[in-house]
């Protein structure tokens, strides 16, 4: 019989089997070298002078490149892994992350990754020059040799039904153009029709005098560090910068970075970003402590992660509760709100504005941004659709849609960075992300009054609970998985429509 001492260890110990804790070991220096890699990819966006680019780009060439020859390391142990039975959910987790992993390092072919990697940055820089002068023929063929690199990858992971589907896999394993068709099919039609309600009552403005007015750096700098003072974000564990692209980071559990930046006037873009980025931050804050340096210390993937950002941008950040509690700090340091109450803060924050630009987009009219790129995104890989067609069909949805139609191709197909650099796959998560939040709105309600919750400025219980359903498992469960557990069903768009339908129309 096991003492009462050995019960307790091998309780708060995850991973007794010996094969799994090797695979941990050596999992440790692939870890390590992705983390530096993530620090110098921070440092470029953040500190790096200009000329340093090209000598970075070779460093970071040369440790991505290391980072893929050290995971070999882990292959002998996991075969051995691949056998055993009686493993623990986290055990279990391990073994399925790093076949995760291996199947992407293995399947496809260094060159293969080289050339797509060599493509990115020629195509990258002539699809800014192509913004520059809205000239979509000049980065088309870059494009299409770009859809042939995807197609080819896809071919080598393998894929079901749709090559989509494989490279889908590479930012939300396991979920599938069936998921993804079923949400924005059930989507699209509810957000239309919402849209309709609350333009035609005029029960939202779309563009507030807020928006004109000017504001010094140094004060909105001050606004960003005291709401993630407010947020409970520990100092000691966090940092924040300015950059170009807002984004978040983390180089360990105890080293979660998130950047954001000032443009001078519309101040809620920036305020707005830095809750999105500390959303973000808070899920790696609070990964369970005893996963970190593991294979699943890590969040469960690109949509959870975005549902974490969009839950305290929009569903915190934008609620009425929100704007009560934050009202006298804004005014404290932007003088010329002085003359706005609660009132025109929330209508100001909650503009919803049918608009060309999906970063500019408000929650009722984003998905439809992701919706029109996800379709074509999945035609262009099977040939439904060809790249010349691009700008004419994107022109066209956008105009069913929200009823706008792009003057020009730098304000339609040519606005996002993501099909230059290869992101194929990456646009629905976005979506998905959405829709996670929806899924926490409708469970929190259950356990917590969120409304009195915010007003209060308590935040500690929402982080708990997100912690409790979400944080703690880190990547132990694959997204769907995950999905089931923390909310009792699958992803269900319904929720998002519920929530929205509730804040927009009630
Ligand atoms: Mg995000």
């Amino acid at each position: 019989m096991l003492s009462q001492e050995s019960v307790q260890e091998q309780k708060t110990d995850l991973f007794p089997n010996p094969t799994i804790r090797e695979l941990n070991e050596k999992y440790k220096p692939f870890l390590a070298l992705a983390r530096s890699h993530a620090l110098l990819e921070w440092d470029l966006e953040v500190n790096m002078p200009e000329k340093g680019s090209t000598s970075r780009g070779f460093i970071m060439a040369q440790l991505a490149l290391l980072v893929q020859i050290n995971l070999a390391n882990v292959y002998p142990t996991l075969e051995k892994a691949g056998t055993l039975t009686d493993l623990n959910d986290y055990e279990k987790g391990v073994v399925r992350m790093l076949e995760y992993h291996k199947k992407f390092f293995t399947r496809i072919p260094p060159n293969l990754l080289e050339e797509e990697q060599k493509l990115a940055v020629e195509a990258t820089v002539v699809w800014r020059e192509a913004r520059k002068k809205s000239d979509f023929k000049s980065f088309q063929p870059l494009l299409e040799k770009m859809i042939d690199i995807k197609l080819r990858e896809a071919e080598k992971l393998g894929y079901e039904k749709h090559p989509y589907n494989a490279l889908l896999d590479l930012y939300e394993e396991q979920v599938t153009v069936d998921d993804m068709d079923a949400m924005f099919s059930r989507l699209i039609p509810a957000l239309k029709s919402i849209l309709e309600k609350v333009r035609s009552e005029n029960r939202f403005v779309s563009s507030h005098p807020i928006e004109l007015e000017s504001y010094e750096t140094q004060s909105l700098v001050n606004v960003n560090r005291r709401l993630t003072e407010l947020l409970g974000i520990p100092k000691d564990r966090f940092r924040m910068d300015i950059s170009t692209h807002p984004f978040m980071t983390n180089i360990s559990r105890d080293d979660v970075r998130i950047t954001t930046r000032y443009e001078g006037k519309d101040f809620a873009k920036s305020t707005f970003g830095t809750i999105h980025e500390s959303g973000h931050g808070i899920y790696e804050l609070q990964i369970e402590e005893k996963l970190e340096y593991t294979p699943i210390g890590v969040a469960a993937s690109t949509a959870f992660h975005e549902s974490q950002s969009r839950f305290w941008e929009n569903i915190v950040g934008r609620s009425k509760a929100f704007v009560s509690l934050v009202t006298p700090m804004l005014k404290d340091e932007l003088n010329f709100l002085g003359k706005y109450n609660d009132e025109e803060l929330y209508k100001y924050f909650n503009r919803v504005r049918p608009s060309l630009i999906r970063v500019e987009a408000d929650e009722l009219t984003y998905n439809f941004h992701i919706a029109l790129r996800y379709d074509l995104e999945k035609k262009l890989l099977v040939g439904d659709i060809r790249a010349s067609e691009l700008p004419s069909t994107w022109n066209e949805t956008m105009q069913d849609y929200l009823g706008v139609k792009p003057e020009n191709d730098a304000e339609g197909v040519l606005q996002d960075i993501h099909w230059s650099g290869g992101s194929f796959g990456y646009f629905p998560t976005y979506s998905l992300g959405n829709v996670l939040a929806g899924m926490i709105w409708h469970n929190i309600r259950n356990d917590i009054e969120l409304d009195k919750t915010i007003r209060n400025g308590d935040f500690a219980p929402i982080k708990a609970w997100l912690y409790e359903k979400i944080h703690k498992y880190g990547a132990t469960y694959p997204p769907k998985e995950l999905t089931k557990r923390s909310f009792g069903e699958s992803f269900n768009p319904d929720r998002l429509v519920q929530y929205l339908e509730w804040k927009y129309l009630s």
